[in-house]
């Protein structure tokens, strides 16, 4: 009867929910364990300047799961975030970047931080020690957070973005025009830098005239505001064209480079001729 089919359905939801639950315990396990055993590394990506010129990289977390093969960043920072192991995870990120980029002179580099983390009291002890350990020079760091940091006003953020800037660090707002920032919150920041988000890029081709003169309005408000402009995800030539004309002078996205290995980037200075060399 109908009972029974319920008592049916509610036994598939809960073994579903149990087998979601597990699958989820084992990749926290999997995580903790990647992380002991150093097995997540870091790729960098180009940043452009209207020349194509490399004026900067974007260090961004890969993870290859020893079943699941790559697991994908926007799975497993979330996941970190939920379990209590963003901490551990942003510090180990940033171990990694400083062990790769330190020698690296002329060329910033931009660190992505989660807004959980920056909510962390412990978090500028944890990347004062990265930085000591390293020698890292943070004049050569960027620090991207995203439009969520600055949601609600928190106390500890605040402070944790005003010592970041106090130590030389740029701060710079990611996927800038998806989330729900104010232009307040970009001056009570003291935000330095926007990234244009990869969704305004695509419009920018659009057909309609009104959705591109909103891409050139934000370009141009960021600009007004004595902000740095990058546009991100810029895939196409049509698309660089039109952020050029625009206004808009750094750029970021495959056209221009994968994100690869550091030991990579040497091999990419025909192509790239401003990457520094890596010593050491
Ligand atoms: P994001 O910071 O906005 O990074 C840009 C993402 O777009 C990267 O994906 C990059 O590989 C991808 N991308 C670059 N150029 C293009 C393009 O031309 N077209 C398209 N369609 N995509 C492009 P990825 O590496 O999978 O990272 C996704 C997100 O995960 C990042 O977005 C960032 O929010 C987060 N993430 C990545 N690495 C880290 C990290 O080290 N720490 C933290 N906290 N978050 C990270
Ligand atoms: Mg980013
Ligand atoms: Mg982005
Ligand atoms: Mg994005």
């Amino acid at each position: 009867g109908a009972k029974e089919n319920g008592r049916g359905r509610a036994a598939f939801f809960e073994a579903e929910m149990d087998a979601a639950l597990r699958r989820r315990r084992a990749l926290e396990g999997d995580l903790r364990r990647a992380m002991a055993q150093g097995d997540l590394h870091m790729v960098y990506q180009a940043q452009v300047d209207e020349g194509r010129h490399v004026v900067g990289l974007e260090a961004l977390v890969r993870w290859t799961h020893p079943a699941h093969g790559n697991i994908p960043p926007v799975i497993f920072v979330p996941l970190a975030e939920e379990c209590g192991l963003i901490g551990e995870l942003g510090e180990y990120i940033l171990g990694r970047v400083f062990a790769d980029t330190a020698q690296w002179r002329h060329c910033p580099v931009a660190i992505n931080i989660s807004a959980l983390q920056l909510r962390q009291t412990d978090f500028m002890a944890s990347i004062t020690r990265q930085v000591a350990l390293h020698a890292a020079d943070p004049a050569n760091y960027e620090i991207e957070i995203t439009e969520t940091v600055l949601l609600g006003d928190d106390p500890v953020t605040r402070d944790n973005i005003a010592v970041l800037k106090q130590e030389g660090f740029t701060i710079a707002l990611d996927d800038f025009g998806t989330g729900y920032s104010s232009l307040s919150s970009l001056q009570r920041f003291a935000i330095d830098k926007i990234k244009i988000d990869r969704l305004f890029v695509r419009n920018i081709q659009s057909d309609d005239p009104e959705t591109r003169r909103l891409v050139h309005a934000v370009i141009q408000l960021g600009q007004s505001l004595g902000l740095e402009v990058i546009a991100e995800g810029v895939e196409t030539e049509t698309q660089m064209a039109q952020l050029l004309t625009a206004g808009c002078r750094r750029f970021q996205g495959y056209l221009f480079g994968m994100p690869m290995p550091a030991d990579a980037l040497p091999h990419m200075r025909d192509v790239f001729p401003s990457i520094p060399p890596v010593t050491g």
